[in-house]
Order: structure tokens, then C-alpha cells, then sequence
């Protein structure tokens, strides 16, 4: 298996900005994170959560300022090598899982490491993380024949099989009930322990919230930030 501890992560906004014609979303947004932080986002429906999201994950433009990944501006990329770039360093899960319904948890999972000619262990590496994920026996299920928190598990595996820099979740328990909810938060800390990636949530759920090292609160398009010692996000 690759080594996720020997590079340090990092994500730097400065004054981003974003608006859609007349409507500005997102002002002025400055924030830095390094390997191993976790981040929640939180704020009203509307409020640009799922916009800041994307521009870090690089599928959307920001209108000003400059978005930097691992010392890159992936927005300075041609597109061939921006989607390779993204593929890399950017793990995505939504709050639907976006599975493919016709391949088995294995084949969905090991859909990112196509990319890769070079990645000759990828199925080993799929088996790996389907394993911590807790789906072994599931492994060659097709996405109808699993349950919506089984179905998150794989969404969560396949984003993390490159071993991206950045995890992003767009309320990945949205669509779960409140103790499938429990289980795939504590998966997500307990992976995010081991992978020392930025791990950054969107999340409408304050509890959850509250497990977070950092807390970004969108309010009319500008961005506050809490950041709590480990001892004050495990009391919450
Ligand atoms: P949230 O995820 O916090 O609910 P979004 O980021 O989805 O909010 O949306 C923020 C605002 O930007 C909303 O007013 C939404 O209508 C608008 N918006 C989002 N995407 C687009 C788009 N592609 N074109 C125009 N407006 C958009
Ligand atoms: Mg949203």
C-alpha cells in the first residue's frame, strides 16, 4: 500500500469570491488547512455551502481570488489535466452515493484507479479499503442490493482508493437515518485518522457539526471560522 504520511496536504483559499450573474454567493473567503484537519460547513439552505465545495474540488470556477492545492492552482490546468489532477487529489462523496447500478461494489470502487495504467495493485488496494470500510462480504453486490448506509460505505471507499489530499462530503448522512447517520460519521473520523487527509463536510447537522476541529459557518456568502482544541470537539 501507498504511504499516505509521508506528504503533507494543503489547501489554501484566498479572497475567493463567486457569483452566478447578479447573485453573489461566496465573498471574500480566506482559509489555510493542512494534513489531518477536519472541517465541517455549515449554514442555511442557499447559502453557498455546496458552491464553496465545488470550487475546492475544483469542478467549478471561482469568480475571484485563488484556490491552491498542494501548492498548485488547479484552475492554471489545461482540462485533460485538470480532471487527472482532480481524480488525484480530490475524493468526492454526495449525499446520494452516485454509484454505478450495473457494476458490483468492487468495480464501483475501483473506478478512479482507471486513470492510472501504472496502478497494477489497484484491485488489492480496492479489497483493502473495502475491507475497512466494513463490505468484504459485500464486494460483489450491485448497488440495489445493498442498503442506503451500505451504499455510502462504497461511495466513501471509492473516494478514497487515490488516496486524495482532500475528502470532500456533501451531507453524506443527509440521506440516512439517525444511527446509520452515527455509523458512517464515526467511519469517516475513524478512516480520517489513518489518512491524514483534509477532510472537509457539509453538514446540516449540528451534533455532527460538533465533532469537527473546524467549523466554517456560510452567512449571506461570507465565511466565519471556529476552530476548537481536540479536548472542547470531544466533550460536545
Ligand atoms: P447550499 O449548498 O448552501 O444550499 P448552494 O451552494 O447550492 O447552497 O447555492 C447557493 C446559491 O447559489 C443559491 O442561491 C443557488 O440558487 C445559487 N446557485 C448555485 N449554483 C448555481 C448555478 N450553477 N447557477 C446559478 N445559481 C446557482
Ligand atoms: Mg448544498
Amino acid at each position: 500500500m501507498k504511504e499516505t504520511t509521508d506528504k503533507t496536504h494543503q489547501l489554501k483559499i484566498s479572497n475567493l469570491s463567486k457569483d452566478f450573474g447578479d447573485i453573489q454567493v461566496l465573498r471574500d473567503i480566506s482559509f489555510s488547512f493542512s494534513s489531518g484537519t477536519s472541517v465541517a460547513i455549515t449554514g442555511p439552505s442557499g447559502s453557498g455551502k455546496s458552491t464553496l465545495l465545488h470550487i475546492i474540488g475544483t469542478l467549478e470556477n471561482p469568480s475571484d481570488g485563488q484556490v491552491e492545492i498542494n501548492g498548485t492552482d488547479p484552475f492554471k490546468l489545461s482540462e485533460p489535466e485538470l480532471a487527472r489532477y482532480r481524480n488525484a487529489v480530490i475524493g468526492f462523496v454526495f449525499q446520494d452515493h452516485h454509484l454505478l447500478p450495473q457494476y458490483s461494489v468492487l468495480e464501483n470502487v475501483l473506478i478512479p484507479t482507471l486513470a492510472f495504467e501504472q496502478e497494477a495493485d489497484a484491485p488489492q488496494l480496492a479489497q483493502e479499503i473495502i475491507r475497512r470500510v466494513g463490505l468484504t462480504d459485500r464486494i460483489s453486490h450491485r448497488p440495489a442490493e445493498l442498503s442506503g448506509g451500505e451504499r455510502q460505505r462504497v461511495a466513501i471507499a471509492r473516494a478514497l482508493i487515490n488516496k486524495p489530499s482532500i475528502l470532500l462530503c456533501d451531507e453524506p448522512t443527509g440521506n440516512l437515518d439517525t444511527t446509520t447517520a452515527g455509523t458512517i460519521s464515526d467511519l469517516l473520523f475513524e478512516l480520517h485518522r489513518v489518512e491524514r487527509n483534509i477532510l472537509i463536510v457539509v453538514t446540516h447537522n449540528l451534533e455532527f457539526a460538533g465533532r469537527f476541529e473546524n467549523r466554517l459557518k456560510l452567512t449571506d456568502g461570507v465565511c466565519t471560522l471556529e476552530t476548537v482544541s481536540g479536548e472542547q470537539s470531544k466533550k460536545k
